[in-house]
């Protein structure tokens, strides 16, 4: 067989293996090739793959149907290609899911030029109804398909379609063949500080030069990590280059888009999941195309056929928000490395505080340490200091100890802000009944109902499930019974408030700040002093620059330790660092106090005394001693069902045939600490093993063995990070 008269496939379907068909009619196709594929009486979207590299079982020729189309996008690169095979080995995922993160919806690849959206006209209907009414109050100025606006409105597709009917809500065309805006490297670069610019110089001979290069960016908060990877980029654009800046939150995209303007002349093109049909379809192209020349997204742009990249940065790349915890669980930083390996192209982590696994990569030699020791200008690092809640307690029912309460006074007196962190969103995380004792539970998940006076609902952080505060308690029925316990950032807010009558408030969580947009008008009201006290969990612990905030209390330091799992203090280390960093930022000093029961504990005194080589040193030890992660490696098996038993059952054959291999362990099955998970029985098994070992073969091999229940999920989580 000729290779014209056969093509391997992998069409975007999880639970087949790579197919094989004829070429289509009317198209040559190569690998990479952007395809449609039938498959019985349904069409797929698929990529042609390299046919020695996958096996595919065996058709005969006369039975291969032909591809019906090759879409004319660019193909998936074989750099790219190459890195979905890695994704999926390494991650033991199908080659399918991982695939599918290159490519856009299929409506995006097919080659019109306009789309039509849908925004309201300001028009009155003549029939007005609550669901109507809803609707318009609540698309306002927004755009978008039908099915985008009955989301954002919370109506069914029927009530728009209805608006649009009547004219109060019409059809626009939208191009999605718009050119972006080419940043300018030359617009407004920075004058650098000495250790500012031997970094940079560093970086920018890296771009110019190509070829892998891994970097890892240390600098303290407000070092000027930011201006100086904005310079490796410069470079990158100098030389004709695509980059791709990962952010770990979707809410940090704004103030990020503002600075990169600043430094460029105009925004980057910006990838997250917030975005409309229309955008992403315009940004895919645009990133195939080459014409999207800089690229800032949350983890899902790494994946992104990018035409010509010459550098990623992963800033705040110590984050665990860039591990993906459902469908393929890769973690964005590894994957990011492994794409510049394979692109042959430098790759920047920043971080003021990397992770452990980063800087065992440095001493190592692999990566090339590039170090900013001191805050840009005069700015200095605040002044941490430990509130010990056993001798300054705060009074009976409240959370702030005297003298944090003095210093927000002192910082409210002198017209400064100040940030209180306390990382638990809504009201209390607990709620029981004063009567009985009864707690509320989901009753989807081990986990408890938290209460949320602002929506004034209990909900499950878990699986969203939400409930009204009952008025009675539904075991004893007393009424008037029920009691918060503990606090989250509304309580202390409401703390605040009573402290604080005069002060400006404002409650920084996912639940707040749920859209870029919501994040820029935050990041406004903060620049224009309308802010005096901000409460927010580790959504404002990065990225933020406010030179007005001087003072950062963090409401309970003691709560990221209690986890215990394997990165508790090395997180909490992380955490209270990042956060710290918000305060002084300008040209005042910022004071940090953090409150402890346990001041002496080691997290605390490295954090007081400022020995952040100390801290990492003792913790690096501890784990090269019980060969944890990165001088060891753990994997994850969380099998879970619907049906208790059947979970079970599963779980213990797993543990039964667990291979016995050498330099490998393998404990579990145990039911998961998270027990119940969206109404599914949760088991874990973890596996320890060295780091020669190539778990995830003996892994592949172990499971494949095995049948399970259909009804049955087994998951493997490779570097896991949550042991829940
Ligand atoms: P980091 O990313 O390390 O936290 P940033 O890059 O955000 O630090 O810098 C902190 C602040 O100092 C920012 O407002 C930034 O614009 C400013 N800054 C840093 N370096 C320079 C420079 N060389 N010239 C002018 N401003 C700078
Ligand atoms: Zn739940």
């Amino acid at each position: 067989m000729g290779a014209m008269s056969r093509v391997r496939v992998i069409v975007l379907n999880s639970a087949l293996g790579p197919l094989d068909y004829r070429p289509p009619k009317d198209a040559a196709v190569a690998p990479g090739s952007i395809v449609v594929a039938p498959l019985g009486p349904r069409q797929l979207v698929g990529v042609v793959w390299e046919a020695e590299r996958l096996p595919a079982e065996e058709v005969e020729a006369k039975r291969l149907r032909p591809l019906l189309h090759a879409y004319d996008v660019p193909p998936i690169a074989a750099p790219l290609r190459r890195l979905v095979e890695w994704t999926a080995d390494y991650y033991l995922a199908p080659l399918a899911s991982v695939l599918r993160m290159t490519l856009p919806s299929s409506s995006a690849l097919d080659g019109a030029r306009t789309v039509i959206e849908y925004r309201a006209t300001g028009e009155v209907p003549g029939r007005m109804t609550p669901q109507r009414e809803q609707a318009l109050e609540r698309i306002a100025g927004r755009q978008g398909l039908v099915r985008e606006l009955a989301l954002a409105a919370d109506v069914s597709d029927g009530v728009i379609r209805g608006l649009v009917k009547a004219g109060a809500i019409a059809a626009v065309e939208v191009s999605v063949e718009d050119p972006f805006p080419v940043p300018d490297p030359a617009y407004a670069p920075p004058d650098l500080s000495e250790a500012q610019d031997t970094a940079a110089t560093e970086l920018r001979a890296a771009v110019a030069d190509g070829g892998f290069a891994p970097f890892l960016l240390d600098g303290v908060t407000g070092s000027g990590k930011t201006e100086v990877y904005f310079e490796a980029v410069a470079e990158a654009l100098r030389q004709g280059r695509q980059c791709l800046v990962l952010l770990p939150e979707i809410a940090l995209t704004e103030p990020f888009l503002k600075r990169f303007s600043a430094r460029f002349g105009t925004e980057p093109v910006a990838w997250h999941s917030g975005l409309r049909q229309s955008q992403r379809r315009r940004a895919w192209r645009a990133i195939a195309s080459g014409d999207a020349r800089v690229v800032v997204g949350a983890r899902s742009s790494l994946f992104l056929p990018y035409r010509d990249l010459g550098l990623i940065v992963v800033d705040e790349a110590h984050e665990t928000s860039f591990k993906q915890e459902d469908g393929v669980q890769y973690h964005a930083r590894d994957v990011a490395v492994m794409r510049a390996k394979l692109e042959a192209i430098p790759v920047i982590l920043a971080s003021a505080t990397p992770a452990i696994e980063s800087r065992q990569m440095a001493e190592a030699g692999v990566y090339r340490e590039l170090k900013l020791p001191a805050r840009y200008g005069c700015a200095t690092l605040p002044d941490i200091a430990a509130v010990d809640l056993i001798a300054d307690p705060p009074p009976r029912g409240r959370w702030l100890a005297p003298s944090l309460v003095a210093a927000i006074d002192e910082t409210l007196e002198r017209d400064e802000q100040a940030l209180l962190f306390l990382n638990r969103r809504g009201y209390a995380p607990l709620t029981l009944c004063r009567a009985c004792g009864h707690r509320f539970q989901c009753p989807n998940c081990t986990a408890w109902m938290v209460e949320h006076r602002l929506t004034a609902r209990l909900a499950c952080h878990h699986c969203g499930h939400v409930m009204p505060p009952p008025r009675a308690c539904p075991e004893c029925n007393e009424e008037n019974s029920l009691v918060p316990c503990g606090p989250g950032v509304e309580r202390i807010a409401d703390e605040v408030a009573a402290l604080f009558p005069d002060a400006r408030t404002a409650i920084v969580t996912s639940d707040t700040i749920w859209s870029p947009a919501k994040a820029a008008e935050f990041v406004g009201r903060m620049e224009a002093g309308d802010i005096d006290i901000v409460i927010g969990t580790q959504l404002v612990t990065k990225g933020y620059h406010f030179p007005n905030l001087t003072l950062v209390g963090v409401v309970d330091a003691d709560l990221g330790l209690s986890g215990g799992d394997l990165r508790a203090a090395e997180r909490s280390f992380q955490q209270i660092s990042q956060v710290s960093g918000r305060a002084g930022r300008g040209e005042k000093l910022g004071r940090v106090f953090v409150q402890t029961h346990e001041p002496k504990a080691p997290v605390i005194a490295a954090l007081v005394s400022g020995d952040a080589e100390g801290f990492y040193a003792a913790e690096t030890e501890a784990r090269r001693d019980a060969a944890m992660p990165p001088f060891g490696r753990l994997a994850g098996i969380i099998v879970s069902s619907e049906d208790l038993n059947a979970a079970t059952e599963t779980a213990r054959l797993i543990g039964r045939t667990a291979p016995s291999v050498d330099q490998m362990a393998v404990f579990g099955p145990a039911p998961a600490p998270l027990a119940m998970l969206r109404g599914r029985h949760r088991q874990r098994l973890l596996v320890h093993a060295a780091r020669s070992l190539d778990v995830q073969d003996v892994i592949r091999d172990w499971l494949g063995k095995l049948d399970w229940p259909r009804t049955v999920r087994v998951a493997v989580d490779v570097d896991p990070y949550s042991f829940l």
